[in-house]
């Protein structure tokens, strides 16, 4: 096969000037970075960049979190805080290395956060932003009452930071040690969300019931997210203890875990480099307004929050996404984009499961039981299916087949009955177990991650597939299994008849492509069963007849199909054996044509009494 070469349709060489263009510019704003200290710039401007610095650390944090996973955290600064004390009481009261104090905080922090996480992050909806709020209070208040941690007043005298004999105690010492800090978090934190574990990550804000159907712990990876939050927030915090050389509760409190929050979404909530933005503009606007608005105003107060709180607003309305999105989106209107060049050629094949053998009996639903209330919708329904078969499951709107493929995949628990997977029973198990059994499934209504690439939201469905893990994402040290990932979602794409689209955003496709790709990232973690809700659904007569090409061919391959569909020339057509329910109860099962031959099937589609 040909090295796959996806180039946008803007032509290669507007693309290459502006990939030229950006690269210049991101040169630039490297070295000016890296000179900013060397030039006579004053003292202050150096200050203001190392806080802009440290805020960043936080804030890419929230990005991870907030941004991309959906868990709102007001409690951000509790973390800087443990980072900060952590290193100032060691290094003051017990004389021992700031650096020993950096992996004293990562601990602490890694601790409590754990514990926090652990509790919290069960919750759903309001209560996990509100449980932040409680924790980051409480958090905060025992700092500022522990006579150990010198209360309000809190510990002076905390000690500049030694590198092998330099001392950091000028500020243009730190800014380098800062920015450093910054720049490979914010490296770092862009290397996972292109990964593997990036993947099952961006899945945390919206389609968590897909992610676990793939195999993916959702609660897990959300653990993850925030511990690498609470992490990035105590590296803040030391670096801060040892810039201010003194630490008291009041950078720690809650206002100060909104701030951050509002950094977030003024930079842009899920872009990484927007938190650059965020902190900057917010620190730029603060200081400013300390000064002017008291002039302005004629009295003192606290009157930046509330211009911060209209430029809140602001921005909610003419950019929504954030600043740095919106810059991107000139960007890309003012020098398109080429699109990404990838090359997994030569990339190895990923392990297969093997088949089971020919007519084994591979799905044993028996008497399975669904109810909603009083309302049943699966009633003790039972059927076999074969390996190497294509079953029908047909009946009504509302007959309880997709409530049926809930339940055999594990979406849904079970009222009553046994399913056995190749022999295994597995009511009761949650989907990313079932999925591990060689199980994998599409949905009625097509579940997705919108602003992930059709290529990405396929890789998903290779998820159980890879190994690579968290730290192993960061590092880049998994470059060899994404590719193989890659390669073969790109080849269940090609198969399906969406090469063209492997670098549009999901979310940009029309439904009957999106039912596509959903059938790709299904067919990405090569099961042995495979259960199609409505798969023709939206797509045009050419397109059914493709994909019910695939399907024979993907019979012929050993796999076995379960299937929900409305367009019987399609199920008839293609199926071995064919289930009809009807107000949840199964009606029938046989051949196709003894399905279509039977008057109770007939009477139950055009609803006349039998
Ligand atoms: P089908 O896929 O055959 O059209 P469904 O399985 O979606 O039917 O639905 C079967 C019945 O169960 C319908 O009456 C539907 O309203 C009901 N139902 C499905 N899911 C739920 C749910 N989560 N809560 C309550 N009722 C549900
Ligand atoms: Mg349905």
């Amino acid at each position: 096969m040909k090295s796959t070469d996806v180039t946008s349709a803007s032509g290669p060489t507007r693309a290459n000037h502006a990939s030229r263009a950006n690269r210049v510019m991101a040169g630039a704003v490297w070295l000016l970075l890296a000179a900013l200290p060397l030039l006579p710039v004053p003292e202050f401007w150096i200050t203001q960049a190392n806080y802009i610095g440290m805020f960043a650390l936080v804030v890419l944090g929230l990005v991870l979190l907030t941004g991309v996973a959906g868990l709102t955290s007001f409690g951000q600064a509790a973390f800087v805080g443990l980072g900060a004390y952590a290193t100032a009481l060691l290094s003051t009261r017990y004389g021992l290395s700031p650096w020993l104090g950096l992996v004293a905080g990562l601990l602490l922090t890694l601790g409590v956060a754990l514990v926090l996480g652990w509790i919290t992050l069960r919750m759903s909806g309001h209560y996990l932003p509100l449980a932040t709020i409680a924790w980051a209070l409480s958090l905060n208040y025992t700092i500022a009452n522990l006579d150990l941690l010198g209360k309000y007043d809190g510990i002076l005298g905390v000690p500049a930071l030694q590198f092998f004999g330099i001392s950091l105690a000028d500020g243009r010492a730190m800014y380098y040690l800062i920015w450093l800090c910054a720049v490979l978090g914010a490296v770092a934190v862009r290397h996972l969300l292109d990964s593997r574990p990036g993947r099952a990550i961006r899945a945390l804000g919206g389609a968590t019931v897909m992610a676990e159907a793939m195999g993916v712990s959702t609660f897990r990876y959300k653990v993850i997210v925030f511990l690498i939050a609470a992490l990035l927030a105590s590296v803040s915090g030391w670096l801060f203890a040892h810039v201010q050389r003194t630490v008291n509760p009041s950078p720690f409190g809650l206002r100060m875990g909104i701030e951050y929050l509002f950094m977030t979404v003024v930079g842009g909530v899920s872009s990484v480099w927007g938190a650059f933005v965020g902190a900057g503009v917010f620190k730029v606007i603060e200081d400013q307004l300390k000064e002017l608005l008291p002039r302005l105003l004629g009295s003192n107060g606290n009157f930046e929050i509330i211009v911060l709180g209209v430029v809140l607003v602001l921005m909610l309305k003419y950019a929504p996404k954030g600043l740095w999105p919106a810059v991107q989106l000139l960007a890309a209107r003012r020098w398109p984009q080429a699109g990404r060049r990838r090359d997994w050629q030569g990339a190895a094949a990923l392990p297969s499961r093997p088949r089971p053998p020919r007519g084994e009996p591979l799905l044993r639903v028996d008497r399975l039981r669904k109810q909603f209330g009083g309302l049943v919708a699966v009633n003790d329904v039972s059927f076999t299916l074969h390996a190497g078969d294509i079953m029908g499951l047909i009946g009504p709107n509302g007959a309880g087949k997709s409530t049926t493929f809930n339940l055999i995949s594990g979406v849904l628990p079970a009222s009553g009955g046994t399913i056995e997977l190749g022999g295994t029973p597995v009511a009761g198990w949650p989907s990313r177990r079932i999925a591990r059994l060689g199980l994998s499934r599409t949905f009625q209504h097509v579940k997705m991650i919108p602003d992930m690439t059709v290529l990405e939201n396929v890789a998903l469905g290779g998820y159980l597939r890879g190994r690579s893990g968290t730290l192993k994402a960061m590092l880049r040290l998994d470059r060899e299994e994404e590719r193989r990932l890659l390669a073969e979602a790109a080849r269940q794409l090609q198969r399906i008849g969406m090469q063209d689209h492997l670098d549009e955003l999901a979310g940009n496709l029309a439904l009957g492509p999106q039912r596509l790709m959903e059938i790709a990232r299904a067919l990405c973690s090569d099961p042995s069963l495979l259960l199609l809700d409505e798969p023709a659904a939206g797509l045009r007569l050419k397109e059914k007849q493709a994909l019910a090409d695939v399907l024979r061919q993907l019979r012929q391959e050993g796999l076995s199909i379960l299937l929900v569909e409305h367009d019987m020339d399609f199920v008839m057509g293609l199926t071995d054996r064919i289930v009809v329910m009807e107000f949840g109860t199964r009606l029938i099962e046989g051949t196709p044509a003894e399905v279509q031959a039977s008057p109770a099937v007939r009477a139950a589609y055009l609803g006349t009494e039998h």
